[in-house]
């Protein structure tokens, strides 16, 4: 039933609804190029840390208001959501960029150069937009000022979340922060759909890439604690040594993926980045500590992963007569686009980015937190190219690095992108 009623809901989108306003998006996107690339190279070069958006958010703030869309500030912590009514009923859509930028000292040479500093977990540090989120919250304001000026055409509104702190902020005794804030504070309550985009430094500038079902991984952070007796390092019989303890659990940890994932179906990840233990050569310690990182692609996966790694643990610290407490903390849950809705856009997509230039992303290793908007409701994220033409993405700084460069030639291809998403879909769910 569903497969007969989408061709017909297609060709009404198309007869009555929106998809004759996409000549008017080119044009109006075209006309505010250099507009958003100011935009973009200003809050680059005044890049603030999650939760500290302030100029920035200001910035979103006041723009909008220009344009006549309703706004809300101090959403979670430093957010702003703007609401724009159509002239017509019909869905909200939501649209999404974050503003936050990284503890990254920039060397790009470039005239819009950030040399912000801030202390950072009690470190100096610069900081820059080395995840390309000034580009996310330039061109979300392209789309603001593009859709507002179609305003009385579009049938439902639309929903701008500016959004803090997405790369997270890891405050002691802080557990909510950025997208799941935002969710918390009631954001999605309303939405029928919610759309973002991220950069790519990786990826051509004009090219799209999207996947349907798990796209990012579900992050958690891991911390495992084996406790032992001490002993002299000459008589370790007298003992139960931690350290010899903590290797068995370590090679344990890798079979998870090995022997208990269905890589056939989606990888995962155990890492542990960091051990420590001991001080002296002839001294077996009490405890060892360790953290790692755990990366799945869904809630089975995730579930399954999180029960092996506490019963090779503990189980393996017991065997040899020791204890070990495993702590995990769920920080992102994985970014799954929606099967129907990315079925829905997959012709819209392409018509914004052209035949030849919509890619199948491979499955990303890292985390996003428009997965918590997607929770809510079916939600569509996808990659935009930020590369040189030409350029070779094997020899190109990737995100999070003092290298990170986006060449600004895709902003267009952005602003179009997200508008089409608002116009076809509200066609076709009007
Ligand atoms: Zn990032
Ligand atoms: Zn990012």
């Amino acid at each position: 039933m569903k497969k007969l009623l989408l061709p017909l809901l297609l060709i009404s989108g198309t007869a009555f609804g929106q998809t004759k306003l996409r000549p008017e998006i080119d044009k109006k996107a075209t006309a505010i190029e250099d507009k958003v690339i100011e935009w973009r190279r200003d809050i680059h070069q005044n890049p603030e840390l999650g939760n500290n958006e302030i100029r920035t958010a200001k910035m979103v703030a006041d723009h909008l208001r220009s344009l006549g869309i309703d706004v809300q500030e101090g959403v979670a912590v430093t957010g702003v959501v703007g609401i724009l009514k159509g002239g017509k009923p019909g869905p909200v859509v939501a649209l999404r960029a974050d503003m936050d930028a990284l503890p990254v000292t920039e060397r790009v040479d470039l005239p819009f150069k950030s040399t912000v500093t801030a202390t950072y977990n009690g470190q100096e540090t610069g900081v820059m937009h080395a995840c390309g989120h000034d580009t996310h919250v330039a061109i979300l304001m392209g789309v603001a000022e593009v859709l507002a000026g179609m305003k009385n055409e579009l049938q439902g509104t639309v929903k701008f979340l500016f959004q803090p702190a997405e790369e997270g902020i890891y405050q002691e005794g802080v557990t909510s922060w950025g997208a799941k804030q935002m969710v918390e504070e009631g954001v999605m309550k309303d939405v029928d759909a919610v759309f973002g985009l991220h950069i790519g430094s990786q990826m051509e500038v004009g090219k799209i890439g999207y996947r349907s079902g798990p796209a990012l991984a579900g992050v958690d952070n891991l911390e495992i604690t084996v406790h032992g007796t001490q002993a002299h390092g000459a008589s370790p019989w007298s003992g139960v040594d931690p350290i010899v303890t903590s290797a068995q659990i370590i090679s344990g940890l890798q079979t998870i993926i090995s022997r208990n994932v269905n890589i056939t179906a989606a990888p995962a990840i155990v890492t542990v980045g960091a051990i420590h233990g001991g001080i002296r050569h002839n001294i077996i310690p009490e405890k060892v500590e360790m953290i790692g990182t755990i990366r799945t692609f869904g809630d089975d996966q995730q579930n399954l992963v999180h029960k092996r790694v506490n019963e090779i643990a503990t189980n393996i610290a017991e065997s040899a007569g020791g204890k070990a407490d495993v702590n995990i903390t769920k920080l992102y849950p994985a970014t799954v686009n929606d099967p129907e809705l990315t079925e829905l856009m997959g012709p819209t997509i392409l018509a914004a980015a052209g035949e030849g230039n919509v890619l199948t992303n491979p499955l990303i290793t890292g985390a996003e937190d428009f997965s918590f908007f997607q929770r809510e409701k079916p939600g569509l994220f996808i990659s935009l190219g930020g590369m040189k033409k030409g350029g070779d993405p094997t020899k190109t700084p990737s995100h999070h690095t003092p290298d990170f460069y986006i060449d600004e030639g895709g902003f267009v291809l952005g602003m179009r992108v997200l508008s089409y998403f608002v116009v076809d879909y509200m066609g076709m769910k009007k």
